[in-house]
């Protein structure tokens, strides 16, 4: 099967799963991909798209922002057209973030910079 990623908040057994305005407030986007999920299941799995490129010396803290609009499920990155439109299709299936609010860290930006990645803000 598919890798894909955790859909936000998932099996996180300490909180009632209907409480989703409880659960909104431990969401965060990572800045590269806009991969949204929990704080938990960023510190336990890292970003599922990005954490070869980050290695383990980086915490998801500085990677992630909790100010970001909008989500967006993706089943099928590959023919889904909104993934395209998004600029998605080449990761995994999971909850993304439509547009980040934030400015990406200057420490990040060198780490991306000197892998030349460009960061595209919706
Ligand atoms: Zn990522």
């Amino acid at each position: 099967m598919q890798r894909c990623a955790d859909v936000p908040a998932h099996n996180e057994g300490n909180r009632d799963p209907s409480d989703f305005a409880l659960t909104n407030k431990t969401l965060v986007c990572c800045f590269v991909c806009r991969l949204v999920k929990s704080r938990n299941q960023f510190s336990e799995m890292g970003c599922d798209n990005c954490k070869n490129l980050f290695g383990p010396s980086i915490s998801f803290e500085d990677y992630t922002t909790p100010n970001f609009s909008g989500m967006i499920s993706i089943m099928d990155p590959k023919t889904s057209w909104a993934c395209k439109w998004l600029h998605l299709g080449k990761y995994v299936p999971g909850c993304y973030a439509m547009a980040v609010n934030d400015d990406v860290p200057e420490d990040l930006q060198d780490i991306l910079e000197n892998k030349g990645i460009k960061v595209r803000h919706g």
